[in-house]
């Protein structure tokens, strides 16, 4: 008889748990697998697949306005936010049910509950105790609000996704991924956004000719953009929302989102009463191959707090199945990791801000370029594309990657490529153009900025 009953126990069935759980399996492991909530975690019910398919959404009344001067007569367009979450929704449980079915033909067994680690070899589940050779914690996290009076009538993303209507008036509070998607997609279904970030320029960690870019390109938009300002307390009169803000101001709205980061979920799971050291962060802690403090006990994903993005995890997942059940020795790789903001004009950016860059490499090259795309030639619209290529001078590789335009997602995984393989800009230049495209202007970038012209931008 198996010493234990399952040879890997993962807990959550997200990006990185279903991945680790799957390919274990195929390596011959006996895997169970427990999820609380839903299956394909986040990113398939509140995250990565919701939050793109209403970037669409919101992205078709500029469609309409665009469409008239290439002779389109479209009328005037109607909005029934019901029908775009019906259809949402119904596509979800499309997807829970793929996952589901995935992970049966795997021979993955699923436990649909809340699973706690009871000690380094035992998880209980529904009353139940499991024991496993491995225990796999892939939690993810959950959206943080800060402690402010009147918190409590504030959403997150998590239920921005399933309000009832859409409301006439947002504010999104915070300046990261989330907050800059959901500013665009309110702003582009019709409700008057205010986004408020703390801090001088949203973005932190971006290039910073990014985040002035697209700064400029969401206000004339007409999301109305504030930054350094913060609310300190939330009040309720009726259906409206008061909104105070800690220099004194107010703004009257109907829905405030909060986004202002996740926290990982690795408390009350008897994790540290198991022996895993978790960081000041709550993030569980992990060595280069994702094993905790307990011997037997490991985590991947969003619970790790390293980069919280779906393929991340999933690529974590596929290192550890292999460290575990293939004898392989692999540790994740995170360099060059390319990222999309599906912001409105998107952000696309693979490798180093020119600050990072200019740290590790010292003398660089620059090339920057910003255009009106062609399709605008007819609209009338004034949105741009900003491109920017950054080229360590001593070896001639391009060692930054960044973008706002349309699509920007679709051409910086291309382009990801070539900067993992080492890509010189003699390369971008030997590289012929697609005519006429915007990402055209990648292999044809010539004009170097100026030396004395680059900034000494800090972070
Ligand atoms: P998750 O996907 O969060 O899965 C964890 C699972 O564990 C959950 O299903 C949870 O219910 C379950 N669970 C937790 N505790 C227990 C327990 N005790 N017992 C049983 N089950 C439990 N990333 C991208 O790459 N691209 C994007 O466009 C993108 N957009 C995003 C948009 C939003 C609004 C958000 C919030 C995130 C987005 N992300 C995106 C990030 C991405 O969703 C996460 O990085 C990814 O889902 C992390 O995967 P994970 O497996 O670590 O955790
Ligand atoms: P981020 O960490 O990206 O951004 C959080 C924002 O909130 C920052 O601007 C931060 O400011 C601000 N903030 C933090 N605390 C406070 C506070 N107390 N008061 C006011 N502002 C505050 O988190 P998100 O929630 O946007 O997203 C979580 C992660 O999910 C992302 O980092 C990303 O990895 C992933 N994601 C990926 C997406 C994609 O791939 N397209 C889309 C959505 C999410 P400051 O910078 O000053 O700290």
């Amino acid at each position: 008889m198996a010493e234990y009953d399952y040879d890997l126990f993962t807990i959550g069935a997200g990006s990185g748990g279903v991945r680790a759980s799957r390919i274990s399996a195929s390596y011959g492991a006996r895997v169970a697998v427990a999820e609380e909530r839903y299956l394909g975690g986040t990113c398939v019910n509140v995250g990565c697949v919701p939050k793109k398919l209403l970037v669409y959404a919101s992205h078709f009344a500029e469609d309409f306005e665009d469409a008239q001067g290439f002779g389109w007569n479209v009328g005037a367009p109607d909005f029934d936010w019901s029908k775009l979450i019906a259809n949402k929704n119904t596509e979800i449980s499309r997807l829970n049910g793929i996952y589901q079915r995935m992970l049966d033909n795997a021979g993955v067994t699923v436990f649909d509950g809340t699973a706690r680690v009871v000690d380094p070899h035992c998880v209980s589940v529904n009353g139940k105790t499991y024991s496993a050779k491995y225990i796999l914690v892939a939690t993810g996290g959950w959206p943080v609000v800060p402690d402010i009076p009147g918190k409590e009538h504030a959403v997150t993303s998590n239920e921005a996704f399933f309000l009832d209507k859409l409301p006439e008036r947002v504010v999104v509070v915070g300046g990261g991924y989330i907050a800059v998607e959901f500013a665009g997609i309110f702003n582009g279904l019709g409700s008057r956004v205010t986004q408020l970030y703390r801090g001088p320029q949203f973005l932190r960690g971006f290039d910073d000719d990014v985040r002035v870019f697209l700064a400029g390109e969401m206000r004339k938009k007409g999301v109305d953009l504030q930054f350094n300002a913060n609310i300190a307390r939330i009040e309720r009169n009726g259906d409206v929302l008061l909104a105070e803000l800690e220099d004194g101001g107010e703004i009257e709205t109907d829905l405030i989102m909060y986004a202002t980061g996740r926290a990982p979920n690795a408390r009350g799971i008897g994790l540290e009463e198991a022996g895993v050291a978790l960081d000041a962060k709550g993030a569980v802690m992990v060595d280069d191959y994702f094993k905790t403090s307990v011997e037997s006990i490991y985590a991947i994903g969003d619970v790790i707090d390293r980069v919280a993005l779906t393929p991340v995890a999933i690529a974590e997942g596929m290192v550890l199945a292999g460290n575990l059940f293939k004898n392989e020795s692999r540790m994740a790789d995170y360099e060059d990791i390319p990222t999309a903001v599906f912001c409105q004009p998107n952000i696309g950016t693979v490798g180093l801000t020119e600050v990072q860059a200019r740290a590790k490499y010292g003398a660089l090259d620059v090339y920057t370029s910003s255009f009106k795309p062609m399709k605008h030639t007819l609209t009338g619209g004034d949105e741009k594309t900003f491109m920017k290529l950054i080229v360590d001078r001593a070896s001639d590789r391009v060692v930054g990657f960044h973008m706002v335009g349309p699509d920007a997602g679709e051409m910086t995984q291309g382009i990801g490529v070539a900067i993992k393989c080492g890509a010189t800009k003699a390369q971008f230049d030997a590289t012929i153009g697609i005519h006429p495209t915007a990402a055209e202007e990648f292999v044809t970038m010539r004009e170097k900025v100026p030396d004395d012209a680059v900034r000494d931008a800090a972070d």
